[in-house]
């Protein structure tokens, strides 16, 4: 079990580029120069200092004492939580603004389900003074307008995906066809480990600032690099990569992944990938996906919009498949319950995301000492409303 890809883009037997021939070019020149030039030293500099300086890093390692208590072991919050937008999604859009700027282009493009890629996209577009087109479904624009308000407000321009069921996918195939019109002057840049080779390995690299961090960290705290567990919520799967990466070469520690069983597993309201799932391609890459016997693509439910996704990326598949991995599940309550109870336990409100994370803590069971990490992937200000609606508190 490796997080490496063979040099076809392949995880074990997910990942590759199923791309139309159009996009060949694009693809190419990205898969070709990516490791080249985010390995350069200089990028490097730029990269981590951006990090540091704008986004706010290192995020902190917290001890979350009353949570530890109440399950009986020793609980770390990773807090991508505080990062500035909120969450872990920016630290791939540094990434990635940096090597389209190495390349020389001067557009970006992106795809955005709830706005909060598109967010994250427009927010570095506006720091580096490029032009931003982010495409979003129509009826996701109607859901989530002060996602769509915020885009506009950083100078970004939100293009109404109109075909089909007017949500994620149509978004994601009206930003394949901008970046096939324009392969030249513009970069595509995608918000998970998802999409064809190189990407789901690109944002891998860039989210692993993650892990590298929790190892530092729980060094400093506990005088160990390694946890018992690590546990993160899985949409496409780029927060879980990213806290998982520098623990995957030790088989100690377990991964935990948690996935959106929605309204329940079997209810038809779900986003649970590995439990409904079948191998197919979504979005360029051999994977698991929600899928009909005909295969055509389920649509996905869940309460939290960023894991509303129907696969995970070919990692994750891949982690699945051997066992690297275990994949749990959180129905909506679930989540809601623990995103309350760490509200009222620790002061942090959670991001309904993350609350999927937390709620796995009810359902693992803990020896005395166990060391925990749980990576809160974001804060839960954007899901006050749902709160508000949905939860008893
Ligand atoms: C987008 C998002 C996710 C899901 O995306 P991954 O690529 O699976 O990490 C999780 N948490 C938050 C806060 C998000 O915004």
């Amino acid at each position: 079990m490796s997080f490496s890809i063979d040099k076809n883009g392949y995880y074990g037997s997910f990942g590759g580029a199923f791309i139309p021939e159009m996009l060949y070019p694009n693809i190419e020149e990205l898969g070709n120069s990516y490791l080249e030039i985010i390995q350069d030293p200089v990028f490097q500099d730029k990269f981590r200092s951006l990090l540091k300086d704008y986004v706010g890093r290192p995020s902190p390692l917290f001890l979350a004492e009353r949570l530890s208590n109440k399950y009986g072991c020793k609980i770390y919050l990773k807090r991508e939580d505080l990062n500035h937008t909120g969450a872990h999604k920016v630290n791939n859009t540094i990434g990635q603004i940096l090597v389209a700027q190495k390349l020389g282009k001067q557009k970006i493009i992106a795809e955005t389900g709830a706005g909060q890629h598109g967010v994250a996209t427009a927010t570095v577009c506006a720091l580096m003074g490029m032009e931003c087109i982010v495409y979003m479904g129509e009826v996701d624009m109607a859901r989530q307008r002060p996602n769509v308000e915020r885009m506009k407000l950083l100078g970004a321009e939100v293009r109404p995906a109109t075909s089909g069921s007017r949500t994620l996918k149509d978004a994601t195939n009206e930003a394949l066809r901008h970046w096939i019109n324009h392969p030249v002057d513009t970069h595509y840049i995608i918000g998970s480990v998802v999409g064809p080779h190189p990407y789901p390995d690109m944002v891998t690299r860039f989210q692993s600032i993650i892990s590298e961090e929790i190892k530092q960290q729980l060094k400093e705290h506990e005088g160990r690099e390694y946890p018992d567990y690590v546990i993160a919520c899985v949409g496409g799967g780029s927060n879980a990569a990213g806290a998982f990466y520098h623990f995957n070469e030790n088989d100690q520690v377990r991964l935990i992944a948690v996935e959106a069983a929605g309204q329940g597993l079997s209810s038809g309201h779900s986003a649970a990938t590995t439990n409904l799932g079948k191998r197919g391609v979504l979005h360029g890459s051999m994977t698991i996906l929600m899928q009909t016997t005909d295969g055509q693509v389920v649509e996905p439910y869940s309460i939290s919009a960023g894991l509303d996704y129907p696969g995970i990326g070919p990692l994750h598949a891949h982690l699945f498949e051997s066992g690297r991995a275990s994949f749990m599940s959180a129905t909506d309550q679930q989540a809601l319950e623990a995103g309350i109870r760490l509200s009222k336990l620790e002061g942090i409100i959670p991001a309904l995301e993350s609350a999927h994370a937390l709620a796995a803590l009810e359902q693992l069971e803990f020896v005395g000492n166990d060391l925990v990490v749980v990576n809160l992937s974001g804060r839960g200000d954007k899901d006050l409303e749902t709160y508000i609606e949905k939860g008893k508190y």
